[in-house]
Order: structure tokens, then C-alpha cells, then sequence
């Protein structure tokens, strides 16, 4: 029987899964029900070890096969966005406010589905571990897990992550070696000034006209001290100061992210907002005082796990179906403190035409989890017939 034969039969109700899964979306850590779900689904396959609360309310399955070998790790996200779902889908969300509006649902579901075909084969040397995830739209859940020493309980040789992509049709993948997803930081900036009457504005010190600068300066980052091939955003994305026309304020508070595609060129980014803005405001008379918070690293596939996934999809579907030198993204994706631990990669998955990730109108399809499923199964057992 061909992996998706194997598929098939699972994939039908685990679209039903999926859209429990969509009616019922919880945010970031507080994932009761859907990591209680997700924890029942694998005892019920069977899987020789489930573990919950893992870095808060992660889950972790352990899939034994013949005795020794390698150990694999597969990865889905379980939270989801708040935002007002506004699809009418029959299966829509029924929490006000929230949303599976990234498709982390049918992440769950496409990965349980492998998970349930797996155990019922057991027909490879080694382990599969299952890891469900909670936060990673921007609590670095992942980064929980391995502080809560995910990969000291369950060590791996490699580990995996896929992510939906609407544009691309269902059934085709893309990946690339390398960076594929960017470093995000972000920066809040309070310009101290000097507030006063507006008709004396020589007795102030303007904090919106040294702001102002420091916006307009900021940009000389990616257009003049990054590398014009690496690929670099520094963007102010809020900027408040004042409350009325006659009252030259105290002082303006601006914010905003940088992304990188390279580690190197994100510690750059920083040291550059930094003295811009600090220099900036001086020359005005005013004061920068920079808060700046590393987010998520680059997300940086290992070239060896990155071709598997290239080869496992092209054996499945053929080399139409698979794009191996996708362009990168300067979104962000939590999955890359795993490879910064672990050799691994990261792929998309093709959702067809749907509305963008995180758009009210967004939906994951069902008909993307049969080949999600059943790249997984493949992917699994060749990771695992790996030799090292
Ligand atoms: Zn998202
Ligand atoms: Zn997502």
C-alpha cells in the first residue's frame, strides 16, 4: 500500500478533528482543551509515552519502533489569534474574540493523523516524537518546551516543522536550506524633549520634530549600513506624542520591529537603532532612551534535513510539487530555537486560494491533510533510516 493509501482512510476524520479543533480556539498557553484533546487522541493510537504540561501546556507522544536507532522529532503548533472570525464556516469559531486564523487546527490535526498511521505500522527502527506545541504566535512556546528540557527527556537526532501557506496550491510544498524565516525584534523609543507654550517654541525642546527625525533617520539602517544583498527591515510602526494644537509635549513615544535574515546582520540592526536614535534625538536637544527586545532568532534550515524534506515530498508527488529554493520570509516562527538546538528544517505546506494567515477570512482547507499526513509518515521514516 502506497503512504497515500496509508493516508487516505485518516485523513477523512481527522478533517473532523480539524474542525473541533476550529470551533473551540484558545490563545497562546491557555490551551486546556485542546492539548486535553490532543493528549487523548495519542493515548487512544496507542503511543508508548504522552506527556503533558511540557513547557506549560505542551504535548509530547513518544512512538516506539523496533528498538534502536534514531529518534525523530515532528512538530505542530496548537494556539490560535485574537481575532473575530468572519468565514460562516459551519465548523467557525464559536469563542468570541478568537480564531484559528493561522491554521494551527489543521497543523494539530495533519500531524495526529501521521501520528495514528504510524502507530498503527510501527514499521521503522527508532522513535518518533510527537511535539504539539503551545504560543507561538509570539510567546515562544517553543522556546518554553526546551527550557522545560524537551530535548533532555526526549532526545532527537533531528526535528521538523511545517506551516501552511495560503497561495500555494494544496499539494505542493517549498522549502530552502538556510535561512527561511527572519529574526524579529522590537524597539520602544521615548524622546524626552522639553514641553511648553507652543507659541514659544525657543523655550522648548520639540520631541515630535526630533521624533520625526529619528523616523526619517532610522531608514538610512537598510538603506545604507546593511549589506544591500542581505535582507533587512527596521520599520516605526507607532508614534504618539501630544493631545492638543497649543502645547509642545514632553515627550513622544515611538515602536517598532526589525528583521533579519542572518544572525550577524540582526546584531548590526540593533547597534545601529540604537546609536540613530540616541545621536538623532541629541542633535535636537533631546533624549532617547531605547528598550530593545530580542523576539524569535532566524529560522535556519540545515541543509541535510531541508534536502530530505525535498526528496520525501518529490517521492511522494513528484518534482512538481516541491519548490527547493523558496525565497525566504521576514515573518518570524518560534520553531527556530529548536534548530538552533537541534539539526532540522522547516517547510510550507500549499492551503490553495484561501485569505491570508492571520485574516479574519482565513481557513485552513481539509484537503491539505492527507498530503500534509502523508509527507509526515514518509518524512518520519526517512529521518529515521537515515544513517546519522
Ligand atoms: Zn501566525
Ligand atoms: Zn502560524
Amino acid at each position: 500500500m502506497s503512504v497515500l493509501e496509508e493516508i487516505a482512510a485518516v485523513a477523512e476524520e481527522a478533517a473532523l478533528w480539524r474542525r473541533d479543533l476550529h470551533r473551540r480556539p484558545e490563545l497562546l498557553y491557555a490551551l486546556d482543551e485542546t492539548a486535553a484533546f490532543v493528549a487523548g487522541k495519542l493515548r487512544a493510537f496507542g503511543l508508548d509515552e504522552v506527556a503533558t504540561g511540557v513547557g506549560g501546556s505542551g504535548v509530547v507522544g513518544v512512538l516506539r519502533g523496533r528498538p534502536g536507532g534514531r529518534a525523530v522529532a515532528l512538530r505542530a503548533d496548537m494556539d490560535a489569534l485574537p481575532i473575530e472570525e468572519i468565514t460562516g464556516a459551519p465548523w467557525a469559531s464559536e469563542t468570541p474574540g478568537a480564531m484559528h486564523a493561522c491554521g494551527h487546527d489543521g497543523h494539530t490535526a495533519t500531524l495526529l493523523a501521521a501520528a495514528r498511521r504510524l502507530a498503527a505500522t510501527r514499521d521503522f527502527t527508532g522513535s518518533v516524537v510527537f511535539v504539539f506545541q503551545p504560543a507561538e504566535e509570539g510567546g515562544a512556546g517553543a522556546r518554553a518546551m526546551i527550557d522545560d528540557g524537551l530535548f533532555e527527556r526526549f532526545p532527537v537526532d533531528e526535528i521538523y516543522g511545517l506551516h501552511n501557506l495560503p497561495g500555494l496550491p494544496v499539494g505542493r510544498f517549498a522549502v530552502r536550506p538556510g535561512a527561511i524565516m527572519a529574526s524579529t525584534d522590537r524597539f520602544y523609543l521615548d524622546i524626552l524633549g522639553r514641553g511648553g507654550h507652543a507659541a514659544r517654541p525657543h523655550e522648548t525642546v520639540d520631541p515630535i520634530l526630533a521624533g520625526a527625525h529619528v523616523v526619517t533617520a532610522l531608514q538610512s539602517i537598510a538603506a545604507r549600513n546593511a549589506d544591500p544583498l542581505a535582507s533587512a527591515v527596521v520599520s516605526v510602526t507607532t508614534f504618539h506624542a501630544g493631545n492638543t494644537d497649543n502645547v509642545i509635549p514632553q515627550a513622544a513615544r515611538l515602536s517598532g520591529t526589525v528583521r533579519a535574515l542572518d544572525g550577524a546582520v540582526r546584531a548590526e540592526l540593533e547597534a545601529s537603532v540604537g546609536r540613530i536614535a540616541t545621536a538623532t534625538a541629541a542633535a535636537f536637544g533631546a533624549e532617547a532612551r531605547l528598550a530593545y527586545e530580542r523576539g524569535y532568532p532566524v529560522t535556519v534550515n540545515h541543509a541535510s534535513p531541508a534536502a530530505r524534506v525535498g526528496d520525501v515530498v518529490e517521492s511522494l508527488f513528484g518534482s512538481a510539487a516541491i519548490d527547493r529554493a523558496a525565497p525566504p520570509m521576514m515573518a518570524a516562527e518560534d520553531f527556530s530555537f529548536y534548530l538552533e538546538k537541534v539539526p532540522g528544517a522547516y517547510f510550507f505546506m500549499g492551503n490553495g486560494p484561501s485569505a491570508g494567515l492571520h485574516h479574519p477570512a482565513y481557513d485552513f482547507d481539509d484537503a491539505a491533510i492527507a498530503p500534509g499526513a502523508a509527507v509526515w509518515t514518509a518524512l518520519a521514516r526517512a529521518s529515521l533510516a537515515a544513517n546519522g
